[in-house]
């Protein structure tokens, strides 16, 4: 059973700034107020004994404690490692001994000098939290700023990477506010996190995402339910055939003697248009030897990048820089450079290395499910009223 039990806390002192807003949401109602914590952990040697000790009990108080502990759990048997805690909750002393991943030892102070020893389960613990934050320095600065972890931060860029270029795109201003879920287990140790929504505000555009599972797995949609991930064109051109594969190796046939190829030869007539098979930003422009006519895109994702050789021409306002869409024309089919009719070799990259792209697997960018969009719709509506009820302006000013 999970209760919400929400606590608010506006981060404040210098180190943060003002228009960071941080919500906690603890969803176990019944998690503790700790009052103080000690941690002990067994080394080599230690007995349970010497343990209480350093926790400050006295000889005769944990000999009491272990004589207590006897019935469920002997604290002859304890492992190197492993841990101690003693808890003040509600004025209570409680000590833990944590057995393994599922099982914890209590011992709890009934009087000053009796002890009740008993077995839980141990728990996970999620807190939900919203981040908000603008850019002032740069993305990693101000979002470490406010308080979140670098692998929330990579993982929030994963999420936009295909809407936003971070390398290129951003400006002073631009804006996120992030939910996310971290899961810690009953010592406190973070075992988890999950980003469960995020926007990102880029030079005035309002970018959304919300996580949503379905039986295809979990993916990140916009608020319309559209998957946050693009996939490519299959193609770049329409062809008549394939003239050439990718080989590591093959004669090429102007040159004559051996050599790789690293891309795919679509034959088409000379004029037919080239498409660029995903969003991007054109890196290169211009002759490049043998490619003759080439145009180079680097993607979104910051991981891919896919070149266009052998144009006949360039389509109207080609140059580095130049942002393209997917399906937008960026030349046309030609025999520039080295080839021997009118064909378009084409290549695509990841982290910079070419890899065959007949072999790329474009995992489908599906939306929603329609039978499951409803359900969808009402979920991405709660996460983003909580999300906008977060608005420091309207709540903490
Ligand atoms: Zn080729």
């Amino acid at each position: 059973m999970v209760l919400l039990l929400l606590v608010f806390a506006v981060t404040q002192g210098g180190a943060t700034p003002d228009s960071v807003v941080v919500h906690e949401e603890w969803l176990e109602a019944d998690v503790p107020k700790v009052q103080s914590k000690q941690v002990e952990h067994v080394k080599s040697g230690d007995t349970a004994g010497l343990i209480l000790k350093r926790l400050g009990f006295s000889a005769s108080e944990a000999a009491r404690m272990i004589d207590a502990a006897k019935a469920v759990y002997p604290l002859q048997r304890i492992y190197v490692g492993h841990t101690f805690t003693r808890e003040v909750i509600k004025g209570k002393a409680v000590v833990y001994y944590y057995i393994d991943a599922n099982q914890k030892l209590e011992l709890t102070a009934l009087t000053s000098t009796s002890w009740k020893a008993a077995l839980k389960q141990r728990s996970i613990f999620s807190r939900v939290s919203i981040v908000k934050a603008s850019i002032q320095d740069s993305l990693f600065w101000d979002a470490a700023k406010a308080g979140l972890a670098d692998n929330v931060i990579l993982k929030m860029v994963d999420m936009f990477a295909w809407d936003i270029d971070f390398s290129r795109d951003l400006r002073k201003g631009d804006s996120f506010q992030v939910m996310f879920e971290e899961s810690f287990d009953d010592k406190g140790q973070k075992v988890g996190y999950k980003i469960l929504a995020a926007t990102f505000t880029n030079r005035g555009h309002v970018y959304s995402g919300i996580r949503y599972e379905t039986e295809r797995g979990v993916e990140y949609y916009d608020v319309a339910g559209r998957n946050l991930r693009k996939t490519y064109l299959k193609s770049p051109v329409k062809y008549s055939r394939i003239s050439s594969r990718f080989r590591s190796s093959r004669k090429h046939p102007v040159l004559g003697y051996t050599r790789a190829h690293r891309g795919v030869d679509y034959a088409a007539k000379t004029g037919t248009p080239i498409r660029a098979i995903g969003d991007g930003k054109i890196v290169y422009k211009g002759w490049k030897g043998g490619y003759g006519r080439f145009i180079e895109v680097r993607h979104n994702n910051g991981i891919h990048s896919t070149a266009y050789a052998h144009m006949s021409r360039y389509a109207k306002g080609m140059k580095r820089n130049k942002h393209v869409k997917q399906g937008q024309i960026i030349g046309y089919v030609g025999m520039s450079g080295l080839a021997t009719g009118p064909h378009l070799h084409f290549e695509f990259r990841s982290r910079g290395r070419a890899v065959n792209p007949l072999k790329v697997k474009h995992k489908p960018a599906k939306p929603v499910p329609q039978g499951e969009i409803n359900a969808f719709n009402l979920q991405a509506k709660a996460m983003m009223l909580i999300m906008a009820q977060f608005d420091p302006l309207r709540h903490w000013g």
